[in-house]
This record gives C-alpha cells, sequence and structure tokens, in this order.
C-alpha cells in the first residue's frame, strides 16, 4: 500500500520540522507549504490523504483556505491554532474542517487525530456507489428507511429530536460538528441559549447508546466546541 500523504501548512519553521520528523518515524509522506496560496496550489498538485492547516498564516485566512479546498475537494483537514484562537477553531470547523489541534500538542495526539482522518478517508472511500439506506458503525446500525436504531440487533428507542442528532453526527462520522451547526441543521435557527438544551439532548442520548453498548463510547464530546462521531472498529 502507498505511504499515505500528509500536507504540513506551517510558517513556523520549528514546528513544521518537528511535525515532518514525527511523520518520517512513522512511515508518512510529506509536503511542506509556509502560506495558504502556496496551501491550495499544494493541495491541487499533490492531493494529499490529510491536510495539517495551521490557522496562523502569513498571507490568508485559515477559513478562506478551507472555503477553497472544499470547494473541490473533501479531503480531511485538521486545524492547527493556538489556544488563544478558539473562536477561529469554530470558524474552522464551521467552514468544513474535520478537526483541531491545539498548540503545543503531543507527537500521541497529532498521530492518533490522523489516524481518524485517515480512517474516515478509506472508509469513505470502500463506500463509493453503495447504497446508503443503513449505517453501520461497530455493534450500531441504523437503518435510515425505517426509523430505526439497532446496537447488537436489539431496537434502541429514541425521539424524534436524539434520532435526528445521531443521524446528522452519523453521516459526518469521523468530523467534529460544532455546537452552530448542529443546532442549525436540526433546530434550523440557532441561538446562543440553545447550546444548553443541545447539551441536555446529547447526554441522554449518549446515555441511551453506551449503556446499549457496555460503555461503548460512540459519540465524543468537545467543550466548548461541539460533537464527533467516532468510527468504531471492532477488533
Ligand atoms: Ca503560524
Amino acid at each position: 500500500m502507498n505511504k499515505p500523504q500528509i500536507l504540513i501548512v506551517e510558517d513556523d519553521n520549528a514546528v513544521a520540522n518537528l511535525i515532518s520528523a514525527t511523520l518520517e518515524t512513522q512511515d508518512y509522506a510529506y509536503k511542506r507549504a509556509a502560506t495558504g496560496a502556496g496551501a491550495v496550489m499544494e493541495a491541487l498538485s499533490c492531493k494529499p490523504d490529510v491536510v495539517l492547516l495551521d490557522l496562523g498564516l502569513p498571507d490568508m485566512d485559515g477559513v478562506e483556505i478551507i472555503k477553497k479546498i472544499r470547494s473541490w475537494s473533501n479531503m480531511p483537514i485538521i486545524v492547527v491554532s493556538a489556544r488563544s484562537e478558539d473562536f477561529d477553531k469554530v470558524s474552522a470547523l464551521d467552514a468544513g474542517a474535520d478537526d483541531y489541534l491545539t498548540k503545543p500538542f503531543s507527537v500521541d495526539e497529532l498521530l492518533a487525530r490522523l489516524r481518524v482522518a485517515l480512517r474516515r478517508v478509506r472508509y469513505d472511500g470502500d463506500r463509493i456507489g453503495e447504497e446508503s439506506s443503513t449505517y453501520e458503525n461497530g455493534d450500531m446500525r441504523i437503518d435510515y428507511s425505517a426509523g430505526c436504531v439497532y446496537i447488537s440487533d436489539v431496537e434502541i428507542h429514541l425521539t424524534p429530536i436524539e434520532y435526528k442528532l445521531l443521524c446528522l453526527l452519523a453521516k459526518n462520522t469521523g468530523k467534529v460538528l460544532t455546537h452552530n451547526y448542529i443546532l442549525k441543521e436540526v433546530w434550523g435557527s440557532p441561538t446562543a441559549s440553545d447550546v444548553s438544551s443541545l447539551r441536555v439532548y446529547m447526554a441522554t442520548l449518549r446515555r441511551k447508546l453506551e449503556k446499549n453498548s457496555n460503555g461503548v463510547q460512540y459519540i465524543q464530546t468537545h467543550v466548548g466546541i461541539g460533537y464527533r462521531m467516532l468510527r468504531i472498529t471492532n477488533k
């Protein structure tokens, strides 16, 4: 199999060197870009499997870069930002980024995020052209036409809103969805106060799923940001 190709977009040489060195030890291939314009060019020409995108670049706003890439590709984009840039992180996710890393991050964190992103690419790739009237993840199955959810073939009873939430997360497995995005998709027009009711719905939904799956965590909480459905591998 070909080595996964990672595009590192980072204007800080020290950080870029650290990431490159880490990727080399793990047998990833990589390309580097230090500007937004360079990033868009490399994304077009080398078609990386994952883009690691620093949000603080000299020439272009990170959200702009994401929008450009998203206009022609669904490739996973992991944004990298400083802790003080929480707002940027949320805008980046809303623009279509998959995930985020906060500086300083550990090598293990970086590799874990890359694995999640690559799993999404492989899974999406395998399913191209398939009918998607059902969704399967670990022991969970959603039958979209019947509107039913099962874990290990036992039906889980969800309220209509819980079901909508679950379907939205399922359709975006591997991606971090922001509170705002979820509220917009499920309730239409969100207001800030809705975040607390979203939290309540998500808590009961998670409880129902985890109670029936011996504690398997399908839904990951990102404090202050949103939620993500994880791809569960049965091994
Ligand atoms: Ca930077």
